[in-house]
């Protein structure tokens, strides 16, 4: 139904939701974690990805006891697909004094997420993948999967912290690969905030998924030259930079972080 246009065969590439985001706020930045430049990470990021954890414990399981949210907490950095428990050394939370904080705080986050209606649950974590062609793969991690009242696909995105006016660019791209891998738009893309229950959101159409598909193609195209010429792309300056892992080597991005103030 939703057609993505031909993609000049070339070294492959995966393209993430997040490579998408970070490409239209900065090229530049796009391109250096194709280059393997990612941002450090943070105790704010684990802390994000294990609350999703436990959400998606939630919904398939159902719900944890308040006394056994520390246990499940725990169970979830062991468990290997998640790729938790090699963070903690990094992030100094090996040591039960630091990592008892963030385990709090993701037990305040699961209280109030246990609130929200589960009704109409199709699937959590549902991992999406799409080979576009002449070695381009496009790749997203939904975070949950519920059915509107007439039965049509809603994809929904969990934030614990992102302010949510950010999150178009993600949800088109997630409604992009639903529509090519399953052959159908979702009725609705939503982020919501698991701290205040509100929630934003897009309505797909063919014609808006089509441009988004133009936009990624486009995006594939610039990438690979840079690559394939050792070259650069643009770069935008903004409040990201602060967390740009190029930053010490951006004149852009030093500047805009003077101007907008640092960490
Ligand atoms: S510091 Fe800012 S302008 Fe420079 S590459 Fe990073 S995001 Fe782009």
């Amino acid at each position: 139904m939703i057609s993505f246009p031909d993609v000049a065969p070339g070294e492959r590439i995966a393209i993430s939701a997040t490579l998408y985001v970070t490409f239209r706020s900065c090229p530049q930045q796009a391109l250096g974690r194709l280059r393997g430049e990612y941002p450090t990470e943070s105790i704010a990021s684990f802390k994000g990805s294990l609350a999703h954890r436990v959400f998606a414990r939630h919904l398939v399981s159902g719900p944890i006891p308040e006394r056994d949210v520390l246990q499940a907490c725990r169970e979830e950095i062991g468990a290997p697909e998640g790729h938790l428990n090699m963070k903690l050394a990094p992030l100094e939370l090996n040591r039960p004094s630091r990592l008892a904080p963030v385990l709090a705080e993701v037990g305040d986050l699961y209280a109030r997420f246990k609130r929200f209606p589960t009704d109409g649950f199709r699937a959590a974590e549902v991992n999406l993948e799409v080979d576009v062609g002449g070695g381009a793969i496009l790749r997203g991690r939904v975070d949950a999967i519920f059915d509107d009242p007439s039965g049509s696909p809603v994809i929904i995105d969990w934030k614990t912290g992102a302010r949510l006016e950010d999150s178009g660019p993600q949800l088109e791209f997630y409604a992009l690969i639903w529509a090519l891998e399953r052959g159908e738009l979702p009725s609705r893309a939503e982020a919501v905030s698991v701290q205040t229950g509100e929630r934003t959101g897009i309505d797909p159409t063919p014609k808006r998924a089509e441009e988004v598909a133009r936009e990624v193609a486009a995006m594939i195209e610039t990438l690979r030259i840079a690559l394939q010429t050792v070259s650069d792309v643009d770069r935008r300056a903004g409040p990201y930079c602060r967390w740009c892992p190029l930053l010490d080597g951006c004149t852009e991005g030093t500047t805009a972080v003077e101007i907008l103030g640092g960490p």
